[in-house]
Parts: structure tokens; sequence; C-alpha cells
């Protein structure tokens, strides 16, 4: 019966969670838009915890395999590479079995730079390149209250929720 539920339900709801460390130097990759500032984000890839935790709630929410399944750090070919890349690869093999988004919503955990200041035009990146409407992705800043790894700038946190749909009902 579990099966028969899975294939007929018409919503999916998916999580992702990213972490990055800080590092000297900006700007900050985030959300696929470069930060001016002070700091960037060490990784593997470009590092864009946003674009990261949104890619694994895509994926979380088809069922698919993790964004560190599909795009492993250990692979030369994923060093240094474009988030924003990784994203649309992994939302086309979302696409694939059947679903459209219906949104997002985001939260970032960095004391600085302020994200308010960015959110529009990370919200524009994001929706070119899943081809949204900025009104389906949200994203809010939050700080760490100066206390622990976020609040003392060593760590950025990111959490996204996706809701996806099946194109049809019926099968
Ligand atoms: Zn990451």
């Amino acid at each position: 019966m579990g099966f028969a539920v899975e294939k007929t339900m018409r919503y999916r709801l998916g999580l992702g969670i990213d972490s990055h460390r800080i590092g000297p130097g900006g700007p900050m990759r985030l959300g696929g838009d470069d930060i001016p500032g002070e700091y960037h984000l060490i990784g593997h890839s470009d590092a864009d915890v946003l674009l990261h935790a949104i890619t694994d709630a895509l994926l979380g929410a088809a069922g698919l395999e993790d964004i560190g399944q599909l795009f492993p750090d250990t692979a030369a070919e994923n060093r240094g590479r474009d988030s924003a890349e990784l994203l649309r690869l992994a939302w086309a093999e979302v696409a694939r079995s059947g679903f459209q988004i219906v949104n997002f919503d985001c939260v970032v955990r960095m004391e600085q730079p302020k994200l308010a200041p960015h959110k529009t035009a990370i919200r524009r990146r994001i929706a070119a390149i899943l081809e949204l409407d900025v009104d389906q992705i949200s994203i809010k800043g939050k700080t760490g209250e100066a206390t622990g790894d976020i609040g003392q700038s060593r760590l950025v946190e990111a959490h996204c929720i996706a809701l996806l749909v099946r194109k049809s009902e019926s099968a």
C-alpha cells in the first residue's frame, strides 16, 4: 500500500540543509550572486551554501539521491564548480521524474554581511536558474545573535524547504 500511496500522491515536500565555513576575503558566492564584503565560503565547489540547500530540498522532495551522491566532492570535475550548474542539472532530473516546483522557503543563517540588501537580487537569480517566478522563492536572513559558530562568523548555514507537485494527477 505504501508504494501505491507514494505513486499517487500529488504533492511532495523536501528539506535541504547545508553549511560552509567562512574564510577571509570576499566576495561571497550566495544564491548564485556575488556578495561583496570581507568573507567568502570555503568548499570543494564554489561553496554556495544556499544553492546547495535548495538543490537538496528539490532532490529530497522527488525522492532522488542527494547532492553529495550526485556530485561527490571527491571528484575533480566538481572542484570550484558553479553550483548554479549543479542546481540546473538536479532540477532537470527532478523535472524528468514528473514534477513542477510550487515554491521554496529558505533561511540563511549568517552574522555578516547582512542579507537584506541582496535578497531581491538573489531571488531573481534563483528564479532565472530554475525558470520560476520570483514570488515562488522566499529567502529570509537570520543572524546567530553573536554566539556560536554562526554568530562568530565562522560558519554560514542555509535551510530550505521545497514543495513539488506532479505535472499530471492521473496516470
Ligand atoms: Zn555545500
